[in-house]
């Protein structure tokens, strides 16, 4: 398996190969057919196995098809999808890997994390985006205030739950995937990774993701 191989648009495949990616890691090689189709997903990889990637480029690939671009709803930013991360270093890595592959676009990414100004953050945001990733804690603000919502989320990433859950934000993220805007299980595609599969997580797939597969790398 190549990435040429893979079905990804010439233009995210131009932007892949100036990453300087020439073969793909091998949770990228199961993953991204998987989420290409449009399949719910939990795979078991740590950081550095290149996830990031294999979440991001089918779900790039899939936005530039449709060329839709971003939902602002009165003030509310409605993001087509929301990438959820344990830390802001994190955030930021998935936020710039984003960038990269969606480069000379019209895809547009943010990024939201906690400690630092909302006002800037709200600005932002008020532009509308594609992409959003953010941390637990803020987007949680976020939503309870209005400033986002889940209406056109179409993809949800939970990206390093095991990290989520050592930080207590399951209940946190819980709440988001059961709020009234949150399209069902079914109607949006749900991504998880993790590096370990505690009773936990094997908990939280099996109420929030839609006939699964399970991938470990
Ligand atoms: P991640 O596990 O997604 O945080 O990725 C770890 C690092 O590997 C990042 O710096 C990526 O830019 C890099 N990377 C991911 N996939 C590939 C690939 N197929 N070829 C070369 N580098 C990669």
């Amino acid at each position: 398996t190549s990435f040429e191989s893979s079905g990804l648009r010439p233009h995210i495949l131009g932007n892949v190969l100036k990453s300087g990616y020439t073969k793909p890691t091998p949770i990228q090689k199961y993953a991204l057919p998987i989420v290409m189709k449009g399949r719910d997903l939990m795979g078991c990889a740590q950081t550095g196995s290149g996830k990031t990637a294999a979440f991001l480029l089918p779900i790039i690939n899939s936005l530039l098809a449709s060329q839709e671009p971003p939902v602002m709803e009165e003030s509310t930013c409605q993001p087509r999808c929301i990438i959820v991360s344990p830390t802001r270093e994190l955030a930021i890595q998935i936020f710039e890997q984003s960038k990269k592959f969606a480069h000379n676009s019209i895809i547009k990414t943010v990024v939201a994390y906690g400690g630092t100004s909302v006002n800037h953050q709200r600005t932002v945001l008020s532009n509308g985006c594609h992409i959003l990733v953010a941390t637990p804690g803020r987007l949680n603000d976020f939503v309870k205030r209005g400033h986002v919502n889940f209406a056109s989320c179409g993809y949800f990433v939970l990206d390093e739950a095991d990290r989520m859950l050592d930080m207590g934000f399951l209940p946190t993220v819980e709440e988001m995937l059961g709020h009234a805007t949150m399209p069902s299980t079914g109607e949006r595609q749900t991504l998880m990774f993790s590096a370990t599969f505690p009773e936990d997580i094997q908990h939280l797939a099996g109420k929030f993701l839609f006939n699964y597969i399970f991938v470990a790398v």
